[in-house]
């Protein structure tokens, strides 16, 4: 009862992201009424597998009993304070472990409250890095097909068509560099290559690049090999441009590594994280980046070269006991080793995958693994059919156009990924 009433009550308030709300004419909404562990639960007690971690945020389960217990905790101590002037514990502590987590070199944290507005932090602080030592580029590079959030510094830099097009009139001048177009040693060097000429050309203009290291998510769960951070790295070093690495999806675990940048051994100008950060709790995010960038902008007042931006809820401190009980969990049960274990598992299952003739390809790393259909036009909207075929069997999955993939909570049992993945694996072999 409550499931259908809550849906003609939405319906009337509200206006859902990325949906286009006449869909819901035929496609109901999904009141849930409560979660826990990788199970989202319904009011007519069905329950789901959450097979995309709630838009990859989630890593520990929801209502994890641990992480409750800290945000509680937090809850009567302290809930949020102004961070300019004022400080917390929570934010100092984590900060510290960030610091000491993050690849070598990373030595100061700027928080804000969501992927988005952590990558304009970054464009912004690289931009006026370069002014403060008296240079003006205004340029950003990004790759093709990348990603990088939806307000309109992030979507400038974005290039996945179905989010920006529209918007094209309204965004910032930027450049795209090819992505690698596979997992290849080769492509990795033949696009990076690319991007080498484009700095021997326009180095002066350019900022920085920014990056999804390893995977691009909204640009279809697209991979290349690490060798091409490297190399960037590399260039971006010889010619003066900040390299930003966009970890809001593949930080905390994902691809294998804690940081997608250890991969690549790599240290980044500037690491934006968020999404997992929480442990998919509570908005936050920060930009980690060197003593050397913040001494930039360490001068007298009078000097003007301060970075004033700001955020209401920066450093929130329910959000930052909410990722330090998250950091507690990766520190106390070694779960980069167990997720290997768990790679591998899905890993062995995605190979059947290979034998349906509808499968054009399937790709993984770390935790994350893709199925990409072949055969389909856009309009058939076989993505959406995989979604209501994985819902009447109890896994939300949500295809990217043609990708269907897997971001499952870490703590996921191979009995689980049995479900999950079998599931996937029938709703791809009945489509037409
Ligand atoms: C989700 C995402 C963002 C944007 O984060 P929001 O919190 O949704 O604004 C930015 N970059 C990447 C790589 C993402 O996956």
């Amino acid at each position: 009862m409550k499931n259908e009433e809550l849906k003609i009550r939405d319906l009337d308030v509200l206006w859902h992201p990325c949906t286009q709300m006449k869909d819901h004419e035929r496609l109901p909404l999904i009141p849930i009424k409560k979660a826990h562990g990788i199970y989202l639960e319904d009011f007519e007690q069905k329950r789901y597998i959450d097979a995309i971690s709630s838009w990859w945020v989630n890593l520990f389960g929801h209502t994890n009993e641990y992480i409750n217990k800290k945000i509680k905790e937090q809850l009567d101590t302290l809930e949020h304070v102004i961070l300019a002037g004022f400080t917390h514990e929570q934010v100092v502590r984590l900060s510290e472990r960030l610091v000491q987590l993050t690849p070598e070199g990373l030595d100061k944290c700027f928080y804000s409250d969501n992927g988005s507005s952590a990558v304009e932090v970054a464009l912004k602080m690289s931009f006026h890095a370069h002014r403060n030592d008296g240079i003006t580029k205004p340029l950003f590079v990004s790759l093709t097909n990348s990603y990088h959030g939806e307000t309109i510094g992030a979507l400038s830099v974005g290039d996945v068509e179905l989010y920006k097009e529209t918007y094209e009139p309204l965004l910032l001048q930027t450049i795209q560099t090819p992505v690698p177009k596979d997992m290849s040693i080769e492509s990795a060097d033949e696009a990076a290559d690319l991007f080498e000429d484009l700095c021997k050309k326009r180095a002066d203009e350019i900022s920085a690049i920014i990056i999804e290291p390893l995977i691009q998510g909204a640009g279809y769960m697209h991979m290349y090999h690490p060798r091409f951070v490297v190399r960037l790295r590399e260039i971006c070093d010889r010619y003066n441009v900040h390299l930003i690495a966009d970890e809001v999806m593949v930080g905390f675990g994902r691809t294998g590594e804690l940081f997608a940048c250890q991969k690549a051994g790599i240290t980044p100008d500037f690491l934006v994280l968020s999404k997992g950060l929480t442990g998919g709790y509570l908005p936050l995010s920060v930009v980690l980046t060197s003593n050397d960038v913040y001494a930039k902008f360490y001068c007298d007042y009078n000097e003007h070269k301060a970075f004033l931006h700001s955020h209401s809820y920066t450093g929130n401190a329910l959000a930052c006991a909410a990722a330090n009980a998250t950091l507690d969990i990766f520190e106390n049960e070694d779960i980069i080793e167990k997720n290997r274990e768990k790679a591998a598992y899905m890993a062995q299952k995605l190979k059947a995958f290979e034998g349906l003739s509808n499968v054009k390809e399937v790709r993984q790393t770390g935790m994350v693994c893709a199925v990409e259909l072949k055969g389909y036009s856009a309009e058939e909207r076989i993505g959406l059919k995989v979604y209501q075929y994985g819902l009447d069997h109890g896994v939300l999955l949500r295809p990217l156009g043609h990708i269907v993939y897997f971001m499952p909570p870490y703590i996921i049992t191979n009995d689980e990924i049995d479900i999950m993945m079998d599931t996937a694996y029938e709703a791809i072999k009945q489509l037409p």
